[in-house]
């Protein structure tokens, strides 16, 4: 640290990402990356033309992309915003709308926290049920910011609508925000409330289920008063958010819906077939509606399970917090990538 740090940022605790290791080639299993290639016409969207075109600088405004995405999910681009990653939208909603202090499910998706204590917001970790749902009620009247995934990570499990409906209903002057990141993988999405909630964020990326990960795209929705919102805290950090390659790659994503519905049916049934064969080896897999299984044994302590795949050239996370430290988070792969971690796991098993 040096002596110019800030004083409110020098306890400031980062985000720990997922590894990315450059050393190896792994069976990358951890940062709920898609197995699979963009569509090929993202692919041959990339031209060598487009990149001459990066001396101009992006379209501040987003237009096509916008029109795109509110012409797929039926509603106007005033009701979209689009964002460097969704982290993006993420940081602005917390910097925006927690003044009144945030509130969030304790084990969540970890940049929730940083984001809290890097606004100093005060933040209340409410617990999960002892079977990881969520206990929507203890979200209810609050009156501060709402921050919900769903479905939620690490667990995988989704909350019904219509309890996040509730959510909204009981705290009609704070913005709920939620976390659609892996919606598209069997989750039931609240974009349908949003022209009922004016207080109704949802956000969404193309990291997951479009994968675009290291092209950094995310979206929101909600009304055209918080969209507005979330552009006046955007044209006062950083107007080209978006830069031109990523917002054309996106543009030709949002064209390629059918492939991007093909893989995610791909690895729905991956992730199923995956489920079975851990219940089978003896693991508690929790019902996943996302692109991951987040599981654990008796056999073996999580971290210990964790450094054995490793060794083997397999990477899943693991999470140190002891409320799940017994358990892993494992991205589903292609059903190749799948079939051989779980003979590793069976090889590591049989050898204790
Ligand atoms: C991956 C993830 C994000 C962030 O995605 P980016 O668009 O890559 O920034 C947000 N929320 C949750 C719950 C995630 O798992």
């Amino acid at each position: 640290m040096s002596r110019f740090l800030a004083p409110q940022f020098q306890k400031l605790e980062a985000y720990t990402p997922g590894e990315q290791p450059q050393d190896m080639q792994y069976i990358k299993l951890n940062t709920n990356e898609s197995p699979y290639p963009p569509a090929p016409s993202v692919v041959a969207a990339m031209t060598a033309g487009e990149v001459e075109l990066l001396r101009l600088y992006s379209d501040p405004t987003a237009k096509n992309l916008k029109e795109k995405l509110a012409g797929l999910y039926g509603v106007t681009p005033e009701n979209v915003f689009v964002s460097n990653g969704s982290d993006e939208v993420l940081n602005f909603a917390f910097m925006a709308f927690g003044s009144k202090g945030v509130v969030f499910p304790e084990i969540s998706y970890g940049f929730y926290a940083v984001y809290a204590d890097l606004y100093a917001l005060e933040a209340e970790k409410i617990p999960l049920k002892p079977d990881f749902s969520i206990a929507y009620r203890d979200y209810c009247g609050k009156n501060k910011m709402v921050v919900i995934a769903n479905p939620n990570a690490p667990t995988g499990m989704r909350i019904p609508v219509s309890e996040i409906e509730e959510i909204l209903k009981t705290n009609p002057d704070s913005l709920v925000l939620i976390d659609e990141a892996y919606v598209d993988f069997g989750g039931e999405s609240c974009l349908p409330l949003i022209g009922k909630y004016d207080n109704l964020l949802v956000t969404r990326t193309f990291s997951k289920s479009r994968c675009l990960a290291g092209g950094r795209l995310g979206y929101a929705f909600a009304s055209s008063a918080i969209i507005a919102d979330l552009e006046k805290i955007k044209y006062s950090t950083n107007p080209y958010n978006i830069n031109r390659m990523t917002l054309l790659l996106g543009e030709k994503t949002v064209e390629a819906e059918e492939y991007y519905q093909e893989k995610c049916a791909e690895i729905i049934q991956t992730r199923a077939w995956t489920a079975r064969q851990l219940e089978e080896l003896g693991f508690t897999v929790l019902p996943s509606q996302t692109n991951f299984l987040f599981a654990k044994t008796d056999k073996m302590d999580g971290g210990e399970l964790y450094n054995a795949l490793k060794q083997q050239g397999i990477l899943v996370r693991h999470f140190s917090d002891p409320k799940i430290a017994q358990y892993n988070r494992i991205t589903i792969g292609t059903p190749e990538q799948m079939a051989r971690f779980v003979e590793i796991v069976h090889q590591i098993l049989a050898a204790m």
